[in-house]
């Protein structure tokens, strides 16, 4: 390579992201030119439920690494256990990784793909005496498994001859023997210290039929026996993965040196947790299953479609993903963190329109009957190229209930009577009096004089102005659903249960609520995907489900409240 192709850009420079354990790693087998300078990683999820956003770091994490070294990243589904998968899952993770603007080319693959090669590689082991198939049930494999105290107790078949076992598997594989009733296990140590060295099990009977692989295999490789050597097959260079495969990688490496293969490395970091969350693809599928969500992409889920729905970007997504970063030690995430990045991102494009979500009726006495104006908008202030809409004002507003206060604190800066406030690029108004409900005494209507002179929000006599409020013109504003959402569970740590409870008593039976709220007339054409901030009360998303057309639906995606800074400044 010329010096000058060598040479890192300023660009290339801007595009790397910071240092880290694993990159150390990477850095150290680039020097060494380990695998002649190739980088390949995968993301490896089993097709048994849709992917959450601690895939996602993971997601970010390998397709990252790779593009940072040029290297490439290979969607595996590993898909061993044929009772849990599905196609639709299949479907559902390559849609999460593409949106989230990962490409795996041609390189999305089946562990399945395989089955024919480990297969063999078991036939090796077999003639090497270093597998045996095993009479035990599962039961009494535990419990000759033996503690991490005590060794375990050697299996009464493990010294079974290799033409026996030969003709053993091969019936195995014919479907002659009952699911459960064999095994085929390594020999390697049962007195190790590492429980998962004790003879563990490669191949079980099960007459199940498989997403890709139909009726044509009746036995399957464990978890165990096919993912490192599907790493191999792949020639995966950096094979991360989660911390609890630590005690998992001694056995990989017996496999791998053993059958004299294509050694990957495997390298573990700690996995994502977020308050007030749950990421476990067996607690998510509980969930859905029984009925706590509307599905996999309900708007409170912390799954990719969940995210996606409730107005999340991919950007904002992988920014919380850099954020987080890789480290060996486990940790809590604040949920204000992944709140604050999807705010940052829609900060920067979301245009901002006018919606009330509890309305209070105006009535400006002084304004001329049947008058109106068109007020002119700022789409924007992040962005001055999107423009200006105009919006209609008019006698009769709605503002928000919560605007109003009868009996204020001092530094309520809106309005009460008496009191003057801006509304937003229109008019200042001042609460002269207001109109009670008879029965219930409750405030029910306001009446206020609004300052001609102050078109657009400006005072030309300089006096000052606090507050500035929403508005709508009650006779424009368009009556559309909005869906707000708190927190799916109440607790900071939703799996951690007193006695007798399970995270489900967890969860936070006031986590939806759906209100028909009022919004400017511009947003009844509003399409499934897009994003608006409602000033002052947050990001709000048309959903995809729910909206038909001319009648959006809005996923509250977050306040704008920013609880991050204050959390980060601690
Ligand atoms: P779950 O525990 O949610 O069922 P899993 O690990 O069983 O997840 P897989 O489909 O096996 O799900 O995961 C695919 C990849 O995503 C694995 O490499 C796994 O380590 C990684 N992964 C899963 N959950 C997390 C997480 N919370 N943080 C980071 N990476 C994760
Ligand atoms: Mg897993």
């Amino acid at each position: 390579m010329s010096d000058e192709a060598n040479k890192t850009t300023a660009e290339d420079e801007k595009l790397k992201t910071p240092s880290n354990f694993i990159k150390d790693i990477i850095n150290e087998d680039m020097r060494t030119n380990k695998h002649d300078g190739r980088i390949n990683t995968r993301f490896p999820p089993e097709p048994n439920g849709y992917l959450h956003i601690g895939h996602a770091k993971s997601i970010c994490l390998n397709f990252g690494l790779a593009k940072e070294y040029n290297g490439v990243t290979n969607l595996r589904f590993d898909d061993t256990n044929p009772c849990k998968e599905e196609t639709e899952y299949v479907e559902s993770i390559k849609e999460d990784v593409s949106w989230l603007g990962f490409d795996w080319q041609d390189r999305e693959f089946f562990a399945s793909d395989y089955f024919g090669q480990i297969y063999e590689w078991a036939i090796k082991l077999i003639k090497m005496e270093k597998a045996y198939v095993c009479d035990l049930t599962a039961d009494e494999i535990r419990q000759h498994r033996g503690t991490l105290k005590e060794p375990g107790m050697e299996s009464p078949y493990r010294y079974r001859p290799v033409e026996e076992n030969l003709d053993l598997f091969a019936r195995m594989k014919k479907g002659e023997f009952p699911d459960g009733s064999r095994t085929l296990r390594a020999k390697i140590d049962m007195a190790s210290p590492n429980l998962n060295m004790r003879d563990p099990v490669l191949y079980r009977i099960l007459h199940a039929e498989h997403h890709r692989t139909g009726n044509e295999w009746c036995i399957y490789p464990m978890y165990d026996f096919a993912h490192g050597q599907s790493d191999s097959i792949e020639r995966i260079t950096h094979s991360i993965c989660t911390l609890e495969f630590e005690d998992h990688r001694p056995l990989y490496d017996w496999f791998c040196d053993t059958l004299e293969i294509f050694h990957p490395q495997q390298i573990e970091f700690a996995r994502l947790n977020i308050t007030y969350t749950v990421l476990s693809k067996r607690r998510l599928l509980q969930l859905v299953q029984e009925e706590h969500v509307e599905s996999w992409d309900d708007p409170r889920m912390p799954t990719i479609s969940g995210l996606r729905r409730r107005g999340y970007t991919a950007e904002a997504i992988r920014n919380f993903a850099e954020r987080v970063g890789v480290s060996k030690a486990e940790s809590m995430v604040d949920l204000a963190l992944l709140e604050f990045c999807v705010r940052e991102n829609l900060n920067k494009t979301a245009h901002r329109v006018m919606a009330v979500l509890n309305p209070l009726k105006v009535t400006i006495v002084n304004y001329p009957d049947g008058q109106e104006e068109m007020m002119e908008f700022v789409n924007n202030p992040e962005n001055p190229d999107d423009g200006t809409r105009l919006v209609p004002f008019a006698k009769e507003i709605y503002i928000e209930r919560t605007d109003f206060m009868e009996d204020p604190p001092k530094k309520f800066y809106r309005l009460s009577i008496g009191r003057e406030v801006r509304l937003r690029w229109a008019y200042v108004i001042k609460c002269v009096d207001v109109v009670k409900d008879p029965n219930t005494g409750e405030v029910i209507e306001l009446l206020c004089e609004y300052d001609p002179l102050t078109k657009g929000g400006n005072t030309p006599d300089g006096r000052r102005i606090q507050g500035t409020i929403h508005w709508l013109s009650v006779k424009h504003a368009q009556e559309l659903e909005v869906r707000l959402y708190d927190n799916l569970f109440m607790k900071e740590n939703p799996n951690e249960v007193e006695e007798g409870k399970t995270y489900l008593d967890n969860i936070n039976p006031d986590s939806l609520s759906i209100i028909r709220a009022k919004v400017e007339p511009s947003l009844r054409s509003a399409k499934p995907g897009e994003k608006y901030q409602f000033e002052r009360l947050g990001y709000f998303c048309v959903d995809s489900k729910h909206s038909k057309p001319n009648e959006p639906v809005f996923n509250r995606t977050v306040t704008l409240r920013d609880t991050w800074a204050k959390i980060a400044a601690k």
